[in-house]
């Protein structure tokens, strides 16, 4: 018996049929009438060549140009490493946008006019395939006086509506609809109207949102004190509320329905290395990347399921660590052309995203890489490995953002960083993340972000109605080997919630091997994003999956626990808490 789950070199797979299809359907060039106009090896050589282009900037001679090109191309052609949508869509497609991110905060400030210069920023930057956040503390409350009109305030939560539906009037790409996130400081005197504003009137579709939460609001609720609301026109406290009180509400809204998740504020500003560019208030749509105003961020991320080979005389799978090194190198070099390439719909985040140079250099295929080493997620054994992989990862991106310095120079904003305080020459502010790659993994035919697999069988709600099944391949693949596969095994694992625990005919080994999202523990969720979170800069994704049996009780439990493991953030999902979910248990038809 082996405990290897991969039949063929992982990086040699042929794309599946799903991956086909998301590649069909949102990424492969089109012509006017809609016909597909370029093969997958195609899209890859476009991305390719655009963002090797860049180099030129560097001085590079057409042969180096040329090589670099060809190493772009494999990378992506072997699916070891993707950017993010926006740059997989737009890249060297003629008549495209020149934007390549996906993430992106616009700053509101409390007048009409940055509010109107809010909801075009959403609509350009939504109809180039970017997600953008917004912070909506510095808004005046509900029934505050406004000056002007000698009328009262109508509050935050009436302008997230308006770029709610403007969102919801603009498809990016012809495939997406726009993500928000929205984002209110729990001292804001409206708190409590915004955790619930997405049950109450159902007006709010287009937003994830989260509240920010300080370390004196965590604290007064560990303690049970109250704390002041504070209204950010005059900065004055306007009542005092037990902390708890609030806390409650977020967190039976989040039980709900999924909303609102916390941002922990204080810890995103503490690991800010550029504090003189300002406080960070929000984060991008699915929560990975807290940004300063007008600043975004490209994604890439590693399929780490993509980087094993098989241990010389054991027959087992270990991590492939030059060949990540490698990819990793690679990864950073194409990302940092990447911001040079993009030409962002207003100027001041062209201004802000060269200052900064982020990158966000993140991992899909986790989950498959525990299965193909033998480790069941979210086990001790696991987590350990992965605060030793996460802290190795980590370092090896830096390093090569200190190579790309040497000769690129440091970013401009190191001026008065902590990077210049550290004495580290480094090309960007940060590097790594974890991002969610939804749509990513679907084309790399791995587990997305660090999540586990949703089910051994499912199926996602994709592209305007669409279902695409899932049957976790590795888990086919092994229970044919190893003998036990029989044709009714795919509907007795339905019956039990796309889950192998307890079916007397899988072994006890497999069936911890193949532990799925709604096997775990809320604690093992969180335990394995905080590993995560020793390899990102900046926050981690991560959806904590909850059975639609959980407690209001298990969502408290993890969203203090996220802050005590020093999360970045927390967002749960308790399964069927919604009439549409992306990702479902059971068979497509
Ligand atoms: N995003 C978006 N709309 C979407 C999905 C994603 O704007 O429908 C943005 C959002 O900022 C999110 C980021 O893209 O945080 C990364 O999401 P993901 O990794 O799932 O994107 P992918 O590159 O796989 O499409």
């Amino acid at each position: 018996r082996t405990n290897s789950v991969h039949e063929a070199t992982p990086e040699s797979m042929p794309l599946s049929e799903n991956a086909l299809t998301v590649l069909r359907e949102r990424y492969l060039a089109k012509d006017d009438e809609g016909h597909i106009i370029e093969t997958v090896d195609q899209l890859w050589e476009r991305v390719a060549c655009e963002i090797a282009t860049v180099e030129t900037l560097y001085g590079a001679t057409s042969e180096e140009v040329a090589s670099v090109e060809e190493q772009f191309h494999q990378m992506l052609a072997s699916r070891t490493f993707l950017p993010n949508s926006p740059t997989l869509m737009n890249a060297g497609r003629p008549g495209a946008h020149k934007q390549y991110s996906a993430c992106f905060v616009i700053p509101i400030e409390d007048d009409m006019q940055s509010i109107g210069n809010a909801v075009t920023a959403a609509l350009l930057i939504h109809k180039s395939g970017g997600g953008t956040g917004f912070s909506f503390s510095n808004l005046r409350p509900k029934g505050d006086r406004v000056r002007s009109s000698g009328g009262v305030a109508s509050g935050p939560v009436s302008f997230m509506k308006i770029i709610d539906g403007a969102t919801e009037q603009v498809r990016q790409g012809g495939t997406r609809r726009g993500a928000n996130m929205g984002i209110l400081h729990v001292q804001h005197p409206d708190i409590l109207d915004f955790v619930s504003c997405k049950t109450l009137d159902g007006q709010i579709r287009n937003f994830n949102i989260s509240v920010a939460v300080t370390d004196e609001f965590m604290n007064a609720v560990k303690e049970d004190k109250p704390y002041s609301l504070i209204n950010p026109r005059t900065k004055h406290p306007v009542k005092e509320v037990f902390a708890r009180l609030v806390f409650d509400r977020i967190v039976e809204e989040a039980w709900k329905t999924g909303d609102p998740g916390l941002f922990f504020i204080d810890r995103a500003n503490r690991a800010c290395p550029i504090p003189a560019m300002g406080e960070i208030v929000s984060t991008n749509p699915c929560g990975e990347v807290p940004l300063h105003g007008f600043d975004a961020c490209t994604l890439g991320s590693i399929d780490l399921a993509k980087h094993v080979r098989i241990q010389p005389g054991h027959g087992q799978y270990e991590i492939d660590w030059e060949s990540l090194d490698q990819t990793i190198r690679l990864a950073v070099r194409f990302l940092d052309n990447v911001i040079d390439a993009n030409d962002h719909p207003l100027p001041q985040i062209n201004a802000m995203t060269r200052q900064t140079r982020r990158i966000g250099l993140g991992i899909m295929g986790y989950a498959r890489l525990l299965m193909a080493l033998g480790l069941p997620y979210g086990s001790e054994e696991a987590i350990r490995l992965t605060e030793r992989i996460a802290h190795q990862m980590k370092a090896m991106a830096w390093r090569a953002s200190e190579q790309l310095a040497k000769t690129r120079g440091v970013y401009p904003a190191w001026k008065g960083s902590k990077h210049e305080q550290e004495g580290r020459q480094v090309r960007h502010s940060y590097v790594t993340t974890v991002a969610p790659t939804g749509s990513l993994s679907m084309i790399a035919d791995t587990s997305a972000g660090c999540e586990p697999e949703f089910a051994l069988v499912w199926f996602k709600h994709v592209l305007e109605g669409r279902k695409l099944p899932y049957l976790c391949d590795l888990f086919e693949t092994t229970a044919r080997r190893e003998g036990w596969w029989h044709d009714d095994l795919i509907d007795r694992i339905v019956a039990n919630h796309g889950s192998c625990q307890g079916l007397k005919e899988v072994p006890a080994h497999w069936q911890q091997i193949f532990t799925v999202a709604h096997d775990l523990t809320p604690e093992q969720h969180v335990r394995v994003q905080a590993a995560w979170q020793r390899f990102s800069d900046t926050a981690v994704s991560k959806t904590i999956n909850l059975p639609s049996t959980a407690t209001v009780e298990d969502v408290r439990h993890a969203y203090v626990l996220a802050w005590e493991l020093d999360c970045s953030g927390i967002t749960v999902y308790r399964d069927g808490s919604r009439t549409s979910q992306v990702l479902n248990l059971g068979k497509a038809d």
